[in-house]
């Protein structure tokens, strides 16, 4: 089936310059290059992100950060936390059109534009707090399209699937209390930043509606398989989600330079087929994936064109 799919992409997310850190331009124009070269990109719509305003990143984040990080980016600071959030004068605007792309991929699903769309778009989010820079990212795209559908588009259950290698800390908080937003995660574990135990199952009206499921070092494709089929499709029953986010990293491939996890291409595949079932079945098909981490060039593009051929085929 063509032209059910859709793909956010701006050269203005090239303009978030990070100098010689792993969460580099290269990896969005590798990544295109790579669907080029595939012949994908030529069957997918492309849909264009506009800038994410205060009153939609605030959904998330309080109004204060939002300055914030305006403020230093203008004021041509590098480096937004501890050390690992890099920034140039390029970072504020890719960032606030990094949010926008997520809210036109939602409202492009939503208005029957596309089925389901990808948004290659950077820099990330899910570590990104309420009120605080963290691990690459400066405000939470993903969560940001959650709280978005919900008061855009009146859905109420939301499913956001983060197989990104490291725990989203920043979008397990935001909706730990919630009964709305269901947080699925798998992850490395151990490792950075050190939450996700499968202790963590929510708070208050939220308890039970965060699930994490921890994997050791080297895990592999049978491994997440089997979690997703069992933990995830199982906790979907009972849920019935509206509406499915993925907070897509790939950076628990084989090659990836931050994790042993051992995932392939074809293995991100695969967990693409079981989200799209889980789509299917409970929410018309709508899913939105948002591009997280993947710092392996050729392992990052390989298995974007993977996750891309599963979402357009029929
Ligand atoms: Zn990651």
């Amino acid at each position: 089936m063509k032209n059910q799919t859709g793909i956010v992409y701006s050269d203005l997310y090239l303009d978030h310059e990070t100098g010689g850190h792993p969460e580099s331009p290269r990896r969005l124009t590798a990544i295109m290059d790579g669907l080029v070269d595939r012949g994908i990109l030529e069957d997918l719509v492309r849909v264009d992100p506009v800038p994410a305003g205060t009153e939609e990143i605030g959904l998330v984040h309080s109004t204060s950060y939002i300055k914030w990080v305006e403020e230093m980016v203008n004021r041509g600071e590098t480096v937004l936390d501890a050390g690992d959030t890099v920034v140039s004068a390029g970072s504020y605007e890719a960032a606030i059109l990094a949010a926008g792309g997520v809210i036109a991929a939602v409202a492009a699903v939503m208005e029957g534009k596309v089925r389901n769309c990808f948004c290659a778009v950077r820099p990330p989010g899910h570590h990104a707090l309420y009120d605080r820079a963290m691990g690459f990212c400066l405000f939470n795209n993903v969560a940001i399209g959650a709280r978005y559908v919900q008061k855009r588009y009146g859905i109420e259950r939301v499913l956001i699937v983060d197989w990104d290698v490291h725990h989203g800390n920043g979008t397990q908080d935001t909706f730990y209390g919630d009964s709305s937003v269901f947080y699925f995660s798998t992850h490395q574990y151990p490792h950075y930043p050190g939450s996700g135990s499968t202790g963590e199952t929510g708070e208050g009206a939220g308890e039970g509606f965060t699930l994490n499921a921890p994997l050791s070092s080297g895990a592999g494709d049978e491994e997440y398989l089997r979690v997703f089929n069992e933990k995830l499709v199982h906790a979907m029953d009972a849920f019935q989600p509206e509406f499915v986010f993925i907070s897509a990293g790939f950076d628990g491939h084989r090659s990836d330079p931050l994790s042993s996890i051992n995932l392939t291409g074809e293995g991100f595949a695969r967990l693409t087929s079981v989200v799209k079932g889980i789509a299917k079945k409970y929410a018309a098909g709508h899913l939105v994936s948002v591009l997280e981490g993947g710092y392996d060039l050729d392992g990052l593009s390989d298995s974007v064109g993977e996750h891309l051929l599963v979402l357009s085929g029929g």
